[in-house]
């Protein structure tokens, strides 16, 4: 399939890529967060298309990007607590599981009765749903897997020749998805943490619950939203968390350095007491914006770099930082070692445990 490259973006343009989606094709649109790969959500056809594209098992549902919150009425049923949030939150990188009208069809929610909205803050994605007319579903515009896509480059890498139409808007401002909240009368619960924090929305629901599985591996249980349950985020070679003090860390991927061909994700701090060699950062300890905004483009650099493992810091679980820990554990399939038990790993037993243990989507 030829894709059509759009890099200027203006009126003309961006009604030609409104024309591809009502038409039925696939339109990949930069938002605030990641970049998406679109489909009109009311069109049964394209959006299965959507999946075969990226690659995605059918079991996890899209998410339908709205130009206004005040649409939602049209294909979900509302209540007092979404208008609450969406006059805090929308348009932005919030997204909010309602119950379900018929106007949205099943291959959209992989059979739930329940139906993911969002109103999108960047100017294109909304340039694009308001000129379309239509809703538009769309995940994220990585193959499944890897680490979703947050400039122009990472996208045509996926996604050139899979897709109708690319729409370059340039580096997203966020860098990890947003966050997906459930609605449960008066209360909620964060299925999938982002930019808008946990913080932020027990300001409006003070009794908002975190999903077990935002933190944790949810093997026996069946998860709340079916992503959870996928590897992803992943470059080729495995990632492995270190944990403990800073001095141990260090020694650790010193050591690691020395001895392995691996790569290191670290903070930007720690650059000055490591060898430079195959050594990624991902903003200051302390600053968990620039990590949202890195940890993707890192974790995809790692790929040309040749390396047979990647060793990584862990984020503080704090505000944004959750949504940053949320990811980097499941790139590395929840694996964490620790930084002062060096022994225990030189055999190598304890990393093939964990390797064996990693569940990749089928
Ligand atoms: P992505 O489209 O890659 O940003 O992923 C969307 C996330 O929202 C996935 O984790 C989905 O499983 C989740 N999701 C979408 N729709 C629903 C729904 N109706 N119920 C629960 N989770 C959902
Ligand atoms: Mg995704």
């Amino acid at each position: 399939m030829q894709t059509l490259l759009i890099n200027d973006v203006n009126k003309e343009n961006i009604q030609k890529a409104a024309d591809i989606i009502k038409l039925g094709g696939l339109v990949v649109m930069p938002t605030e967060t990641v970049y998406g790969l679109g489909a009109n959500a009311l069109d049964k056809t394209a959006v299965t298309n959507v999946y075969k594209a990226k690659g995605r098992p059918m079991d996890n549902p899209l998410i339908v990007h709205l130009a206004n919150a005040e649409d939602a009425e049209k294909y979900a049923y509302t209540n007092e607590l979404f208008y609450k949030l969406a006059e805090k939150f929308m348009p932005g990188p919030l997204t909010i599981i309602l119950p379900k009208k018929d106007t949205i069809p099943y291959e959209v929610t992989c059979g739930l009765d329940s139906v993911a909205i969002r109103v999108p803050s960047n100017k294109i994605a909304h340039d694009l749903i308001e000129t379309s007319g239509c809703p538009i579903a769309a995940p994220s515009a990585n193959l499944s897997g890897k680490p979703s896509p947050t400039s122009f480059a990472h996208v045509v890498e996926d996604m050139n020749g899979r897709v109708d139409a690319i729409i370059d808007g340039g580096e997203c401002d966020i860098g990890l998805e947003s966050t997906v909240i459930i609605i449960k009368g008066e209360s909620a619960e964060i299925l999938r943490p982002g930019k808008i924090t946990y913080e932020e929305l027990c300001e409006i629901i003070p009794d908002i619950k975190i999903n077990q599985a935002v933190k944790n591996e949810c093997k026996d249980i069946k998860p709340a939203s079916p992503g959870m349950k996928y590897r992803h985020y992943a470059p080729s070679a495995p990632v492995l968390l270190v944990e403990g003090e800073d001095e141990d860390v260090i020694s650790f991927f010193r050591n690691k350095q020395e001895t392995e061909n691996c790569g290191i994700l670290c903070f930007t701090e720690d650059l000055e007491k490591l060898s430079l060699k195959n050594i990624l950062t991902f903003g200051k300890s302390d600053d968990e914006e620039a990590q949202a905004h890195e940890l993707f483009d890192k974790l995809r650099r790692f790929d040309s770099m040749n390396v047979e493992k990647i060793y990584a810091r862990i984020p503080s679980d704090k505000g944004v930082g959750l949504a940053v820990y949320n990811r980097l554990i499941r790139a590395a399939g929840f694996g964490i070692i620790k930084a002062n038990n060096i022994q225990e790993y030189k055999n190598g037993k304890k990393e093939k445990e964990h390797r064996d243990n990693r569940r990749t989507a089928p």
